[in-house]
């Protein structure tokens, strides 16, 4: 069950700032408040999805697709193509998920290594 009132719903409507790296009617691309790398940018779709299977399973193919799309140019634009990056999304009680709405961690600048979030 979506629960309107998480943080992101929140940042989406513009009841909470967030530093923007790109928005537009479908998407948006944020700075993570508490970063673990050099980069480390949060991408949500603006539909309401709570993780990555409800975001999959719930919304057409192409509403999937653009999102990803997006994810790729917002890299595209961070700069981090060539050195690399991670992206990573965190689903549940086991996958640490804190903010109950589907979104991708993109984490680059520096070399990851072992580190997760
Ligand atoms: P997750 O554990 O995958 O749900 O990650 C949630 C992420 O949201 C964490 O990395 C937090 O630092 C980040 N976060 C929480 N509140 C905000 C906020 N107001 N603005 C930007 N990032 C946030």
């Amino acid at each position: 069950m979506y629960d309107n009132n998480n943080i992101f719903a929140k940042i989406i409507d513009g009841k909470i700032p967030c530093k923007k790296i790109y928005e537009d009617k479908d998407v948006l691309f944020f700075e993570d408040i508490n970063p673990v790398s050099k980069i480390h940018i949060l991408g949500i779709p603006k539909v309401k999805c709570v993780d990555f299977s409800d975001f999959i399973s719930g919304y057409h193919k192409d509403v999937v697709a653009n999102f990803f799309q997006k994810a790729d140019e917002v890299i595209e634009k961070l700069g981090i193509k060539e050195n690399g990056y991670r992206i990573i999304s965190n689903s549940g009680v086991d996958g640490g998920q804190e903010v109950p709405h589907f979104h991708i961690h993109i984490l680059g600048g520096e070399k990851i290594g072992a580190k997760i979030r």
